[in-house]
This record gives structure tokens, C-alpha cells and sequence, in this order.
């Protein structure tokens, strides 16, 4: 394998974009083929030397502090959101979002997938797959769930576990008391229950990243990666594509360090692969004449390929990180960490450099919940809601419709004030709003137009109060809870009974929930909806928007990733989903990257024999 910033003239696989799913075809494909030349293009900086983004702890600080490698999508105003334009996080490096991300390991329900109702897509197919891509070495008991060591990708503890695990699970019990409390929750079947997560970090204490655990590692000599490269569009004869068209931006490879700028056609003699990510992908589709003759001609792009799904049905999750004040050394000093007190944050980086362990080889996401409602919460919901959750959820029960995790620590767009925080992250799993993402140009640096659509449909906003309020119980039974930080939560009023507290009256409990709830009138749920108007923000797990369905429904490609209507064309990343999946989404790309691969060296070599035959009978 070689990384430049030189591209070649052509290439018998081009993958277009080094980002989660990209890393992960390209090595598969270049390890299973060593007859064909595999090309991987990456907009971004090659991450091999990048020390800072392998230090676990430093992701924490990124929404507050600068960081080259990410990249923010700025949305078009929502009018549910009162005006409000959202932000959104997007990795632009080898690696891509995995390069980048919080390290939260989770999974989705095995249901997600036979809900996607495509062949070779349902869970049960998927499975070996888990075993191929992840090396696991948590300490659960075997057979609680599909994974393994035997894979490349590894989650881990990591080099740290946070103190307050006990705590933890007791206010748990309290608030779920029908959560099911097991060795893990990334199994794939729990959809309502409470317990230990690991991590997107190694057992060295660095960052797990597609492109440090398939790319670097590879031996195949017929991988060439390309980084510092903008993909404008799929080159076209008639319904075929024949290759990229290319801008090299003149970034610096590690390989090289040579500076270079150029425009060029690449041949590419099989197949092209678009892995542009969820909020990527469309646009090179969109370039290319492929997709709403409408929004192609708006954007002064002639029309190839009639595609009117491409862009559309964009999913997220919906977040919302309502933060509490804590008692002071009640727990590890992640605040005094970032907020960069040097007694503090010199031995932990000292004891990182020393050993790999230590809280910089955290994230301090240890514990984290899977919520279904109950059957008197549904009705409480709503009508839009209960209907909308009878079709997508009822009987489904490894569906949990919001889940959470406990971060140790002030998580915010703002830096850390003084005091000691916690903070929970948590979301909505299957919102009924979609958003959209077009191009505006034919322009590869132009930005897009991009809505998020949340809330835009009646039945998210009830799933918020609910679970804002579950959330605020279960924090209330922590034995560190000193009140809410006010800035992060709704404005109740101070004279009803679920004002916001103080250290001086936390109003902590160790009741049941049965037994000691805080009561909310209409005027204070009015107050939680318009916090979440105020403050609902990306999850940063965008999905969707070339579904893998029928044209006729919107979708952009066939359970083979082929786009409809063109050939030697496919998409193999997020944008795939035809709908959402119940987890933080590292997951899920590696199942589709891995699936992906099988697919297209499958389609290889039936062309490879193809052409054989072909021969022999001239
Ligand atoms: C801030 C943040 C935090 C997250 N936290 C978590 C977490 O804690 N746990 C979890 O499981 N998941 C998390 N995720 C989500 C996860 O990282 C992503 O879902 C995953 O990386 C998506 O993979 P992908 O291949 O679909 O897209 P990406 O990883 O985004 O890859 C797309 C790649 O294509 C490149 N590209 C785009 N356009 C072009 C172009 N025109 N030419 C060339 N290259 C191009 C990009 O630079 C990028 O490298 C997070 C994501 C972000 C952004």
C-alpha cells in the first residue's frame, strides 16, 4: 500500500472517499484481489502522524476548540427550531468520522436490519460479520454477545474505566425498574436496560480508527490511497461509469510532502465506489447529472440520470445534553483536565505517555441506558406518536427509542466553567423528521444546502419531554448530583415544583421513581419543548440519503449498492440506510463496509469468470 498526493491515471476499483466505510473496501477488496489495482481517494489529510486525534480524552474538547480535521455543515434555518441553524460535525481525514469521533461503541437492534427488508441486509446475514470486523476484549461473559477477538477493528475498555459504576447502576434500578441490567448493552438485542459500554479505544489506549486497523496494517501491494483529493464527479459514457473527475488541493501527503495542484480525468476499468459519507455522497452523485432533475438544473448541473431520491431523507438523531452540577471530587478531574489546570493535567499526561492508561485514555463513556416507554407513557405521547411507534417499534423489543450515556464531565459548544459537572448525552433513536442535502453549484467547494428537518413531524417532541424527564430522575439518584446547570436545561418556573435546583437543594433521592417523581404541569412540559427547540442538536449520525430501496420510493440504490440506472456504479456507506438505526453509527458502517466488500468482489469475480468464458468460446 502507498500514500500520495499523486493520482494515478487509472485504476481497475476506485473508491471515492477514506472515510468509515472507504478504509475498509478499499483494504478488502486490494487484500482479496491482488490482481486488481485498487484506488482510495480521500479529500482529507493522511492520519498517520496526527498524534493528537489518537489521544482518546482530546475528542471531548473538539466542539470548543479548533481541530483542522473536522469539518461543520452549517444547516439551513428550521422554523421548529424557532430560526435556529444547526451545526453539524463532519470528518475530513483518513478515517474519516471515525478519526474524529467520541469513541462511544454501541450497536443496533438486530431488528434494524430485517427492517431494512432487503436481500442479504437482514441481521442474520450480517452477524459473521461483527466477528470479522470488530476485536473485542471487554470483559463480558461469553456468549452474551456476537462478538469476538477475532476481528481487526478493536473496542476495548480502553486505558481507564470511570469509579461510579455501582452508583451508577443503583439509581438505574431506581428509575428502570424493568431494565434488564446485563454484562453489556452492545448486544444487539437489548432495547430497554442499563449497564457497562466500551469503547472505540484500543487496549493501548489510543484511538480506534478504520484507517489504523484495516489501511495502515496492510500488506496488499495493489492499494494505492490518494489523500488531499476532492472528488468532483463520476465520469459517465451514456449509463456506465468510467471513472472520477479529480482536484488534487495541493495538501501536503506525509508520503511525499510535495504540494501539488491539479485537475484530472482517472480511468476507472471496473467499478467505482462513492463512500463520501451520508452528507458526501449526494453531492458527487448530484455533480455527476445523477439525481431530481429539479434540483440539478437549479444547481446548473445537466441531468444524467433521473434520480429524484438522491439527497433526500436525511436521518439523524436528535440529542440533547442537559448538564448537572456535581459534587466536587466525586469523580476523575475530566473538567479540570480540559479546562487545563497544569497540576492536573501534567501527571495524567504523563501517565498517558508513560503507559497508555490513565483518564487521556478515556472518554469516561462507561455506563450508558437503552429506554423503551411503557405502555401508559405511549398513551401519555400522544395519538401521532403512538400510532407512528406502533408501526416502527411496538413488539420490536431490541428497540430502545432513546439511548444514553453518562459523560463524566462538562460536554459543551463552550468551554468548561469552574466546578465540577456531568453531563447527560442522550437521544432520540428513531425520529419521524427528515432533512434534506442538495448541492447549490456544480462547484465541489461550494457549500450545500443542507436542512435537518428536526421536529418537523408531531410525533418527535413528546419522545423528548418523556425522555428529558426519565433523565432528570435518574441523575436526581446519583449520590454526586448537586442540581442542574441552568444554562443547559428548560426555564421552569422558579415557583413550580420541578424548578431547576441548587447544590444548596438538590432535591436528590434514593426512592423508586414509583415513589418520588418530580410533578410537571402542562406549563412545564411547555418549558421542556422549548428547550428542546432551543437546544436539540446533531447526535453526528447522519444517514440515509441514498437509500437503499426502489426508485420508486425514493431510493438511490439496489441491495447490491448499485445506483439505479447506471452501471459499474455503487454507494457503500450511512447514506445507504433505508431507515434508522438504534445505536452510535460506527457500528453500523463497519457492517456495511464489510458486507459491501463481499458484494463487489463477488460482482468481481462473476465478471472475471464472465470475461473468461467469454474468451475461451472465441
Ligand atoms: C463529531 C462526531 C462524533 C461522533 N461520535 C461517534 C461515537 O462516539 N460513536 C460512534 O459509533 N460514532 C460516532 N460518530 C459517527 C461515525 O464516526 C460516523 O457515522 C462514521 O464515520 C460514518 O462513516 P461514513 O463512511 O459513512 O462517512 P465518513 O466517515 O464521514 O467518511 C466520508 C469520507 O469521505 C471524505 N469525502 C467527502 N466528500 C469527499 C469528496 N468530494 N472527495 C473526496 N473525499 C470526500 C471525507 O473527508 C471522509 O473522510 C461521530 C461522528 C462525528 C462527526
Amino acid at each position: 500500500m502507498q500514500i500520495t498526493n499523486v493520482c494515478p491515471d487509472q485504476a481497475d476499483v476506485i473508491i471515492c472517499g477514506g472515510g468509515g466505510a472507504g478504509c475498509v473496501i478499499a483494504t478488502r477488496l486490494a487484500e482479496a484481489r491482488p490482481d486488481l489495482s485498487v484506488l482510495l481517494l480521500e479529500q482529507g489529510a493522511d492520519n498517520r502522524n496526527v498524534d493528537r486525534l489518537k489521544r482518546p480524552l482530546d475528542s471531548l474538547f473538539w466542539l470548543f476548540q479548533q481541530n483542522p480535521y473536522l469539518r461543520w455543515l452549517d444547516c439551513e434555518p428550521e422554523q421548529k427550531l424557532g430560526g435556529r441553524q444547526p451545526r453539524i460535525p463532519v470528518g475530513n481525514i483518513l478515517g474519516g468520522g471515525t478519526s474524529i469521533n467520541t469513541l462511544m461503541y454501541n450497536t443496533p437492534a438486530a431488528s434494524d436490519f430485517d427492517d431494512w427488508k432487503q436481500p442479504g441486509w437482514a441481521y442474520a446475514d450480517l452477524e459473521p460479520l461483527i466477528r470479522k470486523s470488530i476485536h473485542y476484549s471487554s470483559p463480558e461473559k461469553p456468549g452474551s454477545s456476537p462478538h469476538s477477538d477475532e476481528g481487526v477493528f478493536e473496542v476495548s475498555q480502553g486505558g481507564h474505566v470511570v469509579s461510579y459504576g455501582d452508583a451508577y447502576a443503583k439509581a438505574c434500578r431506581l428509575v428502570l425498574k424493568d431494565a434488564e441490567e446485563c454484562d453489556n448493552i452492545t448486544n444487539y438485542r437489548t432495547g430497554h436496560g442499563c449497564e457497562f459500554e466500551p469503547k472505540l479505544i484500543t487496549r493501548d489506549g489510543r484511538r480506534s480508527n478504520v484507517a489504523d486497523a484495516y489501511l495502515h496494517p496492510t500488506k496488499a501491494k495493489n492499494l494505492i490511497v490518494v489523500t488531499g483529493v476532492t472528488i468532483d464527479k463520476v465520469l459517465l459514457e451514456g449509463s456506465t461509469a468510467v471513472g472520477v473527475k479529480v482536484i488534487g488541493d495541493g495538501q501536503p501527503s506525509t508520503a511525499f510532502g510535495k504540494k501539488e495542484r491539479y485537475i484530472k480525468d482517472v480511468k476507472g476499468n471496473r467499478m467505482v465506489v462513492v463512500t463520501c459519507g451520508a452528507l458526501g455522497s449526494p453531492a458527487v452523485l448530484e455533480r455527476s447529472g445523477i439525481g431530481s432533475p429539479e434540483i440539478l438544473k437549479k444547481a446548473g448541473v445537466a441531468v444524467n440520470v433521473d434520480l429524484p431520491g438522491v439527497g433526500h431523507d436525511l436521518d439523524d438523531h436528535q440529542l440533547i445534553c442537559p448538564m448537572y452540577r456535581a459534587t466536587e471530587g466525586a469523580y476523575e478531574p475530566f473538567d479540570e483536565y480540559a479546562r487545563g489546570v497544569d497540576s492536573v493535567k501534567g501527571p495524567i499526561d504523563a501517565e498517558y505517555d508513560r503507559t497508555g492508561r490513565g483518564i487521556a485514555a478515556s472518554n469516561g463513556f462507561d455506563y450508558g441506558m437503552k429506554i423503551r416507554p411503557t405502555e401508559s407513557e405511549i398513551d401519555s405521547m400522544g395519538r401521532e406518536f403512538k400510532t407512528y411507534w406502533k408501526r416502527i417499534g411496538a413488539g420490536k423489543v431490541d428497540k430502545p427509542l432513546c439511548s444514553n450515556v453518562i459523560l463524566p464531565y462538562f460536554y459543551s459548544y463552550r468551554p468548561p466553567p469552574s466546578g465540577k459537572y456531568f453531563c447527560i448525552g442522550g437521544f432520540h433513536n428513531y425520529p419521524a423528521s427528515r432533512g434534506s442535502i442538495h448541492i447549490s453549484s456544480p462547484d465541489p467547494f461550494a457549500p450545500p444546502i443542507a436542512t435537518t428537518g428536526f421536529l418537523t413531524r408531531p410525533e418527535d417532541l413528546p419522545v423528548h419531554v418523556w425522555y428529558y424527564k426519565k433523565q432528570r430522575e435518574f441523575s436526581r439518584r446519583l449520590p454526586f448530583y448537586e442540581g442542574e446547570e441552568p444554562d443547559s436545561h428548560p426555564r421552569f418556573d422558579p415557583k413550580s415544583p420541578a424548578r431547576l435546583r441548587s447544590s444548596d437543594d438538590p432535591n436528590r433521592t434514593d426512592k423508586p421513581v414509583e415513589d418520588d417523581s418530580i410533578p410537571y404541569s402542562p406549563e412545564d412540559d411547555k418549558a421542556i419543548e422549548d428547550y428542546v427547540r432551543e437546544n436539540v442538536a446533531t447526535a453526528y449520525h447522519s444517514i440515509g440519503t441514498c437509500a437503499m430501496k426502489k426508485r420508486e420510493v425514493g431510493g438511490v440504490v439496489d441491495a447490491k449498492l448499485s445506483v439505479h440506472g447506471v452501471k459499474r456504479l455503487k454507494v457503500a456507506d450511512l447514506s445507504i440506510c433505508p431507515s434508522n438505526v438504534g445505536t452510535n453509527t460506527t457500528s453500523v458502517v463497519l457492517l456495511i463496509a464489510e458486507n459491501a466488500s463481499q458484494i463487489f468482489l463477488k460482482e468481481l469475480d462473476d465478471g472475471q469468470r464472465r470475461a473468461r468464458s467469454r474468451e475461451s468460446k472465441l
